[in-house]
């Protein structure tokens, strides 16, 4: 039977929510299920961030020519910098039948509902605010000047969520990771999803009672 495409998940939060280690620990778990696809970005890389595989690191020029060749499904401005996904990569992993996931901010995010009505967005929250601010400041890599302004943007960014399906709060990353997965698997299942597949079989029936 033919291989169903796959389902583009939207994955937002805020920074320090903990999205960047629920979607590593997903793709480690399944890893033939899942493409986490990798976006093109203007900001500097963090120490132990590689170029290609964390992000595709660019200049401002190269990023804007990408926009002009059309090779971003979205993109959008974070904190000073652009961030964009590219959609050839997308594209082509979908087709294989996989799902895929984007691990993008929340204008980007509603720009893939316009474009993709399909894609289901989900939108991850740590436990309480103490524990973001916790988890930005124990993570070491911004100044305070930088984290107070991704906290600024959380603030704003919270004002939109009624626009995303699932809301998951990340308190045992384990259990955020098993829920994910569900929501995700459990949309495969959804009848507008399958509707291809009972024409198949519609089909395959009228074939056996006229034979
Ligand atoms: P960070 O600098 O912490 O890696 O990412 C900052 C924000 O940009 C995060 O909310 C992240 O999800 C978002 N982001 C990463 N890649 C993309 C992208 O391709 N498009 C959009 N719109 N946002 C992205």
């Amino acid at each position: 039977m033919q291989k169903n495409r796959g389902i583009l998940t939207v994955v937002s939060g805020f920074s320090g929510a903990g999205k960047g280690t629920i979607m590593k620990e997903l793709l480690l778990s399944y890893p033939d299920r899942y493409a986490l696809s990798i976006s093109a970005t203007t900001r500097d890389p963090r120490p132990y961030e590689r170029d290609g595989v964390e992000y595709f690191f660019k200049t401002e020029e190269e990023f804007r020519q990408m926009i002009a060749d059309n090779e971003l499904i979205e993109y959008a401005q974070y904190v000073g910098h652009y961030y964009g996904t590219p959609r050839d990569y997308v594209e082509r992993q979908l087709s294989a039948g996989k799902d895929v996931i984007l691990e993008i901010e929340i204008q980007g995010a509603l720009k893939i509902r316009e474009a993709c009505p399909d894609a289901i967005l989900l939108f991850i929250t740590p436990p309480s605010a103490a524990e973001l601010g916790r988890r930005l400041f124990g993570r070491g890599t911004e100044t305070e000047e930088v984290i107070r302004s991704r906290l600024t943007r959380a603030l704003s960014e919270a004002d939109g969520v009624d626009a995303y399906d699932y809301l998951v709060v990340n308190d045992v990353v384990e259990d955020c990771v098993h829920e994910v997965h569900g929501i995700i698997q459990n949309e495969h299942s959804r009848m507008h999803r399958n509707l291809e597949r009972i024409a198949m079989l519609q089909e395959e029936l009228r074939e056996f009672v006229s034979a």
